[in-house]
């Protein structure tokens, strides 16, 4: 189930990113804001059904129209698949990427506590930066406990 929060906050995000606040558009951004990972548009699908029935076609339609105007990332998997993630009522602008070489995860991290400062590197360019989008690429937890248990 969804929970109130991430409810209002979805409706809050679309909102904020001029998107009308519809059933099935708050309901595609509540499986993106309740997964750690970014989700192919299969799986999202998979997550609002869980909730509502709602056609393949349409989920594509919203997460197009998200990564169009902001309201999701759309990120390149590699395989010329799409991952989408989205975290309203958390990063404002944007949020940071871990790409695993070996398994090829993709992770969304919390910004908080990591020594990264978003507005002093938007200061510090003469342009005006909107959206700040970090990937930071190497071995994920799991495989680097798989390495180690190989390698010992
Ligand atoms: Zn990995
Ligand atoms: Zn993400």
């Amino acid at each position: 189930m969804i929970s109130g929060d991430t409810f209002e906050q979805a409706r809050e995000h679309l909102r904020r990113n001029g998107q009308d606040p519809t059933l099935n558009r708050i309901l595609v951004l509540c499986a993106l804001a309740e997964s750690d990972h970014p989700l192919t548009a299969r799986q999202v699908h998979e997550r609002v059904l869980a909730e509502h029935k709602l056609n393949k076609v349409t989920v594509y339609r919203i997460l197009d129209l998200f990564a169009d105007t902001g309201v999701a990332n759309r990120i390149s998997s590699g395989d010329r698949s799409f991952l989408y993630c989205a975290r309203p009522g958390r990063w404002r602008q944007g949020h940071i990427h871990f790409h695993c070489t070996s398994c090829g995860q993709v992770q969304c991290l919390d910004k908080e506590g990591l020594p990264f400062d978003a507005n002093a590197l938007a200061d510090a360019l003469p342009m005006d930066v909107e959206n700040i989008e970090l990937r930071l690429d190497g071995i994920c937890l799991k495989c680097k406990a798989g390495r180690n248990i190989t390698g010992s």
